[in-house]
């Protein structure tokens, strides 16, 4: 050996590559490909963010309690069971680090978020690849997947990048049919954009179970996906377990004092709610019109399909629109080529889109 060499599974990772961000030759393109808020911050976290603005010398307080109070409050829940982190992205990592060891097994679905097998790489597990039913996960299938060594099940509910969601009964079935010694960690990473009768985001399975985690972001409705907070619910044991190995100042103290307060701002979660729903059924029904299938999406986002036709591929697409100072998201590395994803944006970025789709449609 000439060099330090990492632990089995750290070279098989596959980089995360998130959304571009600039065109070549486009002055100012409009970013539509990694899911963030249409309508911004709520200008009360901006403000929460300037009151602390010149007071960097001074550590966080290291258990975010101003936040972790304000999310108590918000949900009705128990401040000692949430844990807070520099995104949810570091609290699914913990959850691998925390529980797994070489060689157990992860389970996740076909089109699951890519953090998942990192997370699972990354402690030398094997990650376990349950098939989809359309784009949705499949619960039968995830059930026939559980041997002795499953150790962790991570859903994303609703799932990125195909915005399709399981109902509660579904969860809890999944749940029922793990062993007890199986963390099922549900990603409510968009959980706010759903409102729908047979949706729980997991409040009540974390409540009600001893081996269920439910991680939340501000990163998405909430519009602070460049302060990098996000939050778990969990049982007072893994609670115990997170707060041992976090780091002991992994919240900034702008981000923990913006995050409180985007919370307390309910008129601004209401107004990107109300956006969000009217812009995602409005593109998905225009693009359809074009001639384009496009998946049902409960999320901030749609998936857009494209067919083998020379010219109009995905990859196609996404050079048309990118020339356009359009960036959506090519979705290949989470098994869709043929799909592109568009996170819903302001008024004139959606309308926007749907002329180049048109322009595109015609060709
Ligand atoms: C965006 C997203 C997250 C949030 O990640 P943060 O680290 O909180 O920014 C988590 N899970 C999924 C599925 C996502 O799409």
């Amino acid at each position: 050996m000439t060099h330090p060499i990492p632990k089995p599974g750290i070279l098989d990772i596959a980089p995360y590559v998130g959304g571009r961000h600039q065109v070549h030759g486009v002055a100012n393109p409009i970013k539509l490909s990694s899911n963030e808020s249409a309508l911004g911050a709520s200008p009360k976290a901006i403000e929460a963010y300037r009151e602390v603005a010149g007071k960097f010398d001074v550590y966080p307080e290291g258990s975010a309690k101003i936040l972790r109070e304000a999310i108590a409050e918000h949900f009705g829940l128990d401040e000692d069971r949430i844990v807070c982190g520099n995104g949810s992205d570091e609290l699914l990592t913990m959850l691998a680090n925390s529980y797994l060891r070489p060689g157990d097994e992860v389970m996740f679905s076909e089109h699951g978020f890519l953090v998942y097998k990192i997370a699972a790489l990354a402690n030398s597990a094997t990650p376990v690849v349950v098939p989809e039913k359309n784009r949705k996960a499949d619960v039968d299938g995830m059930l026939a997947c559980v041997t002795p060594k499953t150790r962790l099940v991570y859903l994303a509910n609703p799932n990125n990048p195909t915005g399709s969601y399981l109902p509660y009964d579904e969860v809890k079935r999944l749940h029922a049919g793990l062993p007890p010694n199986a963390l099922l960690v549900i990603d409510a990473a968009y959980a706010e954009y759903v409102r729908k009768n047979d949706y729980e985001a997991g409040i009540e399975l974390v409540s009600t179970s001893s081996n269920v985690v439910m991680t939340r972001t501000f990163s998405k409705i909430y519009g602070l996906a460049g302060l990098r907070v996000g939050w778990a619910y969990c049982p007072a044991h893994v609670a115990d377990v997170l707060n041992r190995v976090r780091g002991p100042f992994n919240v900034s103290v702008p981000a923990q004092r913006a995050a409180a307060a985007a919370l307390r701002d309910r008129a601004h979660m209401d107004a990107n709610f109300a956006h969000n729903d009217k812009w995602r059924d409005w593109l998905i029904t225009e693009i359809r019109k074009l001639g384009f299938a496009v998946d049902d999406s409960v999320a901030n986002f749609i998936l857009i399909h494209f067919g083998k036709q020379k010219g109009k591929t995905a990859l196609d697409a996404d050079a048309f629109l990118a020339a356009r100072g359009l960036i959506l998201r090519g979705v290949a590395a989470y098994g869709l080529p043929d799909a592109l994803r568009l996170t819903i944006g302001p008024a004139d970025a959606n309308r926007a889109v749907v002329e180049a789709l048109a322009e595109l449609a015609r060709q």
